[in-house]
């Protein structure tokens, strides 16, 4: 059987009469950028979160990059994070003018290791970016500690994440601020590229408002250099349907990673993935750690069976970050998983049948390869 890694014709296909309504009433009300189906989604998503404010981005990297920016982060600050996630993390750090300091992931769960911050603490550090990776929070008390010990702010990266748990607590509201993004593929996707940043600090969030929209604080009055980041409302009012139905989508994707766990444990040469205590997994990314990811790659592709790569090369072995000089052996955890993982289908959309095809094309090419 066929299985693709994503299906968003799927998803989509249900509520797509329920879209298109909205998407009419955009167009009716004219009010096309900012405008009252961004602040109705920013409340109705605050109020998901558990914070007091959401303020709808064009982004995940506008997120990242505004919060960073409206903290007053710049050239000759440091901002600790990890080199295992997608770009955008370390990108929205340089994009400041600061500069990423990575460290080391947690092997069970790919998260930030807390142990490690004190070796990359200095003078010039400002922040740290714990990144929410492939759907359950990094072990966020020791980190918080930390950085109050050392008077540092903590931006979470939510990116994928939307609805996950640390300790009775909704990722996104459990630092200084939460940053999300809404690239179509994530939890909560849009129709088109969009983001949030969470927060409970008023003053912080009015920042983050006031640098989105070209840093103007009243009509025509620019308080402070800005630039356009505002959420468009074609993407406020989609976000605003498909809010209502995160919380299945992440049960659904919960129960065929437990499925898959039922049916993969045990098998010799893949590691399943774990997640980590006090917190809850929505699985964003099923990733697998395989001892011969290429011939499993073989047997999936004539199988058609659709899966990914995330990430094949760690952030700071990529071209772009040569420049900081670090070479492979710097972050052996994250290198030994970008060589070693590779993500099964986990779309909520899944029906039982594919999902068990899934699982025998893994089992028969694990099988395979130990007899071989
Ligand atoms: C998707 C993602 C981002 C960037 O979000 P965009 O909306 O694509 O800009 C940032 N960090 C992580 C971990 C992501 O997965």
């Amino acid at each position: 059987m066929k299985v693709p890694f994503t299906d968003l014709k799927a998803q989509h296909a249900p509520i797509k009469e329920e879209l298109c309504r909205a998407f009419e009433m955009v167009i009716d009300s004219g009010e096309f950028a900012g405008g009252p189906f961004v602040a109705r989604f920013e409340k109705d998503f605050a109020a998901y979160c558990g914070t007091r404010h959401a303020v709808g981005v064009g982004s995940g990297t506008d997120a990242l990059r505004l919060t960073l920016a409206a903290m007053g982060v710049g050239p000759g600050d440091e901002v600790i994070t990890v080199p295992m996630s997608f770009i955008a993390t370390a990108e929205a750090i340089s994009l400041t003018g600061a500069k990423p300091v990575f460290i080391d992931i947690d092997p069970a769960t790919y998260t930030m290791d807390p142990a490690l911050l004190r070796k990359a603490l200095s003078r010039k550090t400002k922040a740290i970016i714990p990144v929410q990776l492939f759907g359950q929070a990094a072990d966020m008390d020791p980190i918080l500690a930390f950085a109050r010990e050392h008077g540092l702010r903590v931006i979470e990266d939510a990116a994928q994440s939307h609805g996950a748990e640390y300790g009775g607590r909704k990722v996104g509201s459990l630092g200084d601020a939460g940053c999300f993004s809404f690239y179509p593929a994530k939890n909560l996707g849009a129709i088109g590229e969009a983001g949030a940043v969470v927060t409970d600090d008023d003053a912080f969030a009015e920042k983050i408002r006031i640098l989105r929209d070209h840093g103007q604080s009243r009509k025509h009055h620019h308080s402070v250099i800005g630039w356009n980041g505002r959420m468009d409302d074609i993407q406020g009012a989609a976000l605003g349907i498909k809010l209502r139905y995160l919380d299945s989508g992440n049960e659904a994707r919960l129960s065929h990673a437990a499925e898959y766990e039922r049916l993969l444990s045990g098998i010799e040469g893949i590691v399943l993935p774990a997640t980590g205590r006090n917190r809850s997994h929505v699985f964003h990314i099923h990733a697998i750690r395989c001892a011969d990811r290429g011939h499993l790659t073989r047997v999936l592709d004539e199988q058609g069976i659709g899966y990914g790569i995330h990430y094949p090369t760690p952030i700071h072995l990529q071209p772009a970050y040569q420049f900081l000089g670090l070479q492979r052996g710097a972050f052996p955890v994250s290198e030994n998983c970008t060589d070693t993982f590779l993500s099964l289908p986990v779309y909520p959309e899944l029906t039982p049948a594919q999902v068990e095809s899934v699982a025998a094309a893994v089992t028969e090419a694990c099988t395979a390869c130990l007899t071989t």
